[in-house]
């Protein structure tokens, strides 16, 4: 068979992308296929404009703290569409971006929805595109929950490009999304309720972490129902939306469902190779992206690993180097640190206690509960906790948690020193930096009891 291409890239999101590009680089021909914008969902509708929305949401916040500091600021209004054009704007430029990125190099870009036609073959509309190698890179889409008048809520593809700013908004949900939008609309102004069907948010964060959250947002005004659940949503006369939730019903403006995203292989014409997929539903893959049909490799958020655009374009980058670079490369998926941008912001990196000691360590855990020195000024409540988990046998670093002000700045510089093998010894070896919150990390030298 005549290939049109040595590989053909579906999905051009940062996986993709990466992927993609790398390939080129290595002398490939390759095209990548795209129905949407470029960039996928970190850029349109993820990463990028959630953490700008975080920025704009703590300078309220920030002006508040400023009184304590001597300054008399006026009350200026908070303007949405100021904020959601800007941040669209740079979207944009960040897609046009991703062109140059990809046609440098001689990618080709087809736009259109590609449809595996065989283990070789992929149709775009009418157009069939031979390639020798296929990867999919399709990403994740959000799930809404089954309830009655679902099509009332937004997921967080929507949320970015409302045309009015939600006074009240009821967020489902307990994950990361769910927690990021609480502090993004509670700091712009919202009356937010975040609601969760369960005992305690952010499962899979360790324990006091979470806990440790749940007051701080409440503190901040959030108001974080646990083990409450949304029955149906129905339109309100008032123009507004209808929750019955199970502790009674409310009216907001906005209903924003958080509840997890599947992967997007919905007319990606699978049953026409021998792909499989995982019980789960994700694109199962062997450990060098390889699906169960030899020609075709799949990567990024459809695998069913961590979520999060560092691993898919570390996946991508493995990818490429093994296929068309001659250096065959391996994940490793440890102490892969992760952020929650909540308000505060969660950083973390390692195994939680729980997991520690569910993996057979014998755990001894350091912990440091304070007011940071700026809002001894400020007025602010806020509090930090930095939180490690060492082998009580070896001294080991095995997991390293914070709430608080730059948390995923500070725990990405411990990711490398925990993936180096850091013992608590060579934390406790180590100069602080004075005074920041960060030196906290080498200073705590008395066990919790
Ligand atoms: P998550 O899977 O993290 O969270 C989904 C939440 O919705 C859970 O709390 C879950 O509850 C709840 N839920 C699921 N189904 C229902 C339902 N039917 N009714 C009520 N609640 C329900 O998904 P997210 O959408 O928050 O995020 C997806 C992924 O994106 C994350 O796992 C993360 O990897 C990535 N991400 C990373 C970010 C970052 O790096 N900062 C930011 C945003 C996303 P339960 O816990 O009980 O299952």
């Amino acid at each position: 068979m005549a290939f049109d291409y040595d590989l053909l890239v579906i999905g051009a999101g940062s996986g993709g992308v990466r992927a993609a590009r790398k390939s080129a680089e290595f002398g490939a021909r390759v095209a990548v296929i795209e129905e949407r914008a470029l960039g996928g969902t970190c850029v349109n509708v993820g990463c990028i404009p959630k953490k700008l929305f975080v920025y704009a949401s703590e300078f309220g916040e920030a002006w508040k703290a400023a009184k304590g500091f001597g300054w008399t600021p006026d009350e200026i209004p908070f303007d949405w569409p100021t904020l959601r054009d800007n941040a669209s704007q740079e979207i944009a430029r960040l897609n046009a971006i991703y062109e140059r990125l990809l046609e440098a190099p001689g990618v080709d870009i087809i736009r259109g929805h590609g449809t595996l036609k065989g283990p070789q073959e992929v149709a775009v509309g009418e157009r069939i595109i031979r390639a020798e190698k296929i990867l999919l890179a399709t990403g994740t889409w959000p799930v809404l929950p089954d309830i009655e008048g679902k099509e009332l809520a937004i997921s967080s593809n929507e949320v970015f490009s409302l045309e009015r700013f939600p006074s009240r908004i009821l967020i489902v949900g307990g994950g990361y999304i769910a927690t990021e939008f609480a502090g993004i609309f509670e700091g712009l102004g919202a009356s937010v309720l975040q609601s969760y069907r369960s005992d305690l948010f952010l499962k899979g964060f360790d324990e006091d972490i979470r806990r440790f959250l749940a007051e701080e947002m409440r503190k901040k005004g959030i108001d974080l129902r646990l083990n409450h659940h949304v029955m149906a949503l129905e339109p309100h006369p008032t123009g507004g939306i209808a929750a019955h939730l199970s502790d009674g019903m409310e009216v907001f403006d906005t209903v924003l469902c958080a509840t997890g995203r599947k992967p997007l292989i919905e007319h990606l014409g699978l049953a026409n190779t021998a792909v499989q997929c995982t019980p789960e539903g994700y694109v199962a893959v062997n450990l060098q992206f390889q699906t169960h049909e030899p020609s075709i490799y799949a990567l990024g958020d459809m695998t069913g690993g961590p979520e999060l655009t560092p691993v898919a374009i570390a996946e991508a980058m493995a990818f490429a180097e093994t296929q068309f670079g001659n250096q065959p490369k391996s994940m490793e998926y440890d102490h892969i640190a992760t952020a929650v941008f909540s308000q505060p912001p969660i950083g973390t990196v390692g195994l939680t206690e729980e997991a520690a000691v569910a993996n057979g360590h014998s755990v001894t855990i350091y912990e440091s509960n304070f007011r940071p020195l700026k809002h001894t000024v400020s007025g602010c409540e806020d509090r930090a906790l930095m939180k490690l988990v060492v082998d009580t046998d070896t001294g080991r670093v095995l997991g390293a948690h914070m709430v608080g002000t730059d948390a995923g700045e500070i725990c990405q510089g411990l990711a490398i020193a925990m993936k180096m093998g850091a013992t608590k010894a060579d934390f406790d070896r180590t100069i602080g930096i004075h005074p920041t919150a960060a030196e906290e990390f080498v200073t705590m030298r008395t066990p919790r009891s």
